[in-house]
């Protein structure tokens, strides 16, 4: 990532409003959280732009909103407020919650739509044309599937046969991008991290299994949806209404936030959209014209090494995450168990330990010996001048390592507690002869903790003001209730 840049553009993926916010939604949410918060400590507040929101359109989400004999739009009403309220039991600082059934973003995708209408391919083709789809379609995917991603003659995902359906669309032509998709993908012009999703994509590019993609659908199979605004019969597919966002937010084209923002510095996504947002994506802003954002994949997420499903009961609202730990040590469970980007198993189970090692035992402890010692030994006198704001685990935090960053500051931590225990200050204290060498250590054990505050600032912002507070009051004083209360 570019360090002296004046602006950092964070997106998540929407949401699709069939499904209620789980704890990887939360992962996702909390990653570009984490970075966005970085970034305005960095750059200033205005100069960082981070999105996130709902997709609410499509077949899926009629049905499931038939089912409980709701209007969709009151159903998607409803459903995108629960993922604004898990963001906000989350503490979650986006500067704009995007919805595709708003007006803003329909009224853009229209536009997007009649410019890919009106485009040319790098070949000197249409960009849409009509074509008949016959395909195997999944209805539980809400997409068409490939015969060889059938499992037993059934969609592997769903365990039910697709039907086959032939119907009249509008088609992407997909065909004449991938060889820049691909020249880009390798020049680096669009940036796909971590190396293993890139080789994935350019063996996906080099196996020429990457079909044209409907923009439309018949109105029969999607009944929910933007109108296509040149053929009465289809409304707007997913992939532009969708993915389309992150430009519709910014008031793509002339929008001030459009001209300052793009490209994205940082989208991430999880894997099961990689294809969509590496190479769908990448072709569209070509046909528009438009640069390339970088993409951040991390990977499918098992919770205590079971893979998450509704069938096995072991999906967790991050609201039950904040019930029993609060938003910032949530956050802090989450990230602290796996590198972004790896296989992610989430083990719940070691949760209360985690929970009493590093942040009652660790860092709440520290905090503790520290400010009592300097209200008892030096009457809660430091000259806090001198603190300086080295902050340690940036380095790790711009190149997306949020275990590292916390690892790094937790050695930080430990450092410190043992330098307590070994210096044994309370035994140097009865002795007048070192009073010097007991206001040395208290000085510097108090710098650091100034220096690990702010550096948990991007993941803890209450927790790390509070330890500020403390140490830059006139006099420092012993937190009156434990930092982090032990778990009963
Ligand atoms: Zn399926």
């Amino acid at each position: 990532m570019v360090d002296k840049q004046k602006k950092f553009y964070i997106t998540t993926p929407i949401y699709y409003v069939n499904d209620k916010p789980h704890i990887g939604h939360a992962y996702t949410t909390i990653v570009a959280d984490v970075l966005a918060r970085f970034y305005r400590s960095q750059i200033g507040e205005d100069n960082v732009y981070f999105l996130t929101g709902t997709d609410e359109h499509g077949a899926k989400v009629a049905e499931a909103a038939k089912k409980q004999g709701l209007e969709p739009q009151t159903f998607t009403d409803q459903v995108s407020e629960t993922f604004k309220d898990a963001w906000k039991n989350l503490d979650i600082s986006y500067n704009y919650f995007i919805r595709t059934t708003e007006e803003k973003h329909k009224e853009i995708v229209v536009d997007i739509l009649d410019k890919l209408k009106d485009a040319k391919t790098p070949l000197g083709n249409a960009v849409i044309y009509e074509g008949d789809y016959h395909g195997l379609y999944c209805v539980g995917c809400e997409k068409f599937i490939l015969e060889s991603e059938l499992v037993n003659g059934k969609c592997p995902d769903h365990n039910k046969e697709p039907e086959k359906l032939v119907e009249k669309n509008w088609f992407f032509k997909l065909a004449d991008y991938l060889l820049r998709v691909k020249q880009a993908i390798e020049s680096g012009e669009l940036v796909i991290y971590p190396e293993t999703r890139k080789n994935e994509v350019l063996g996906l590019i080099n196996k020429q299994d990457l079909p044209d993609f409907s923009i439309s659908r018949s109105k029969k199979s999607v009944p929910w949806g933007i109108d296509l605004p040149w053929d009465d019969s289809q409304k707007t597919y997913v992939w532009v209404d969708a993915l389309s966002n992150y430009i519709t937010a910014l008031g793509y084209p002339d929008g001030k936030d459009f001209k300052k923002f793009w490209p994205a510095d940082a989208q991430f996504l999880a894997l099961d959209i990689l294809k969509f947002h590496a190479v769908y994506w990448p072709a569209i802003l070509m046909a528009l014209d438009l640069p390339l954002p970088k993409l951040y994949i991390h990977g499918f997420f098992t919770l205590d090494g079971k893979k998450m499903s509704k069938t096995l009961g072991n999906v967790i609202s991050p609201n039950e995450l904040v019930e029993k730990y609060g938003s910032e040590v949530s956050k802090y469970l989450i990230l602290s168990q796996f590198s972004f980007g790896s296989e992610s198993d989430i083990r719940v189970e070691e949760f209360p330990n985690k929970y009493n090692a590093d942040l009652v035992n660790g860092l709440g402890n520290l905090v503790n010996r520290v400010t009592n010692m300097v209200e008892q030994y030096l009457d809660g006198e430091i000259d806090h001048k001198n603190f300086k704001d080295n902050r340690v685990g940036s380095e790790e935090i711009k190149n997306l390592r949020f275990r590292e960053a916390l690892l790094t500051i937790w050695q930080l931590i430990q450092k410190d507690n043992v330098m307590i225990d070994e210096n044994k200050p309370w035994l140097l204290v009865k002795d007048e002869a070192n009073k010097d060498q007991v206001k040395k250590l208290l000085e510097e054990l108090s710098s650091d903790l100034y220096i690990i505050a702010n550096s948990l600032m991007p993941f803890m912002p209450h927790k790390a003001q509070e330890i500020i507070n403390i140490l830059t009051a006139k006099k420092i004083k012993k937190p009156e209730s434990p930092l982090f209360a032990r778990l009963k």
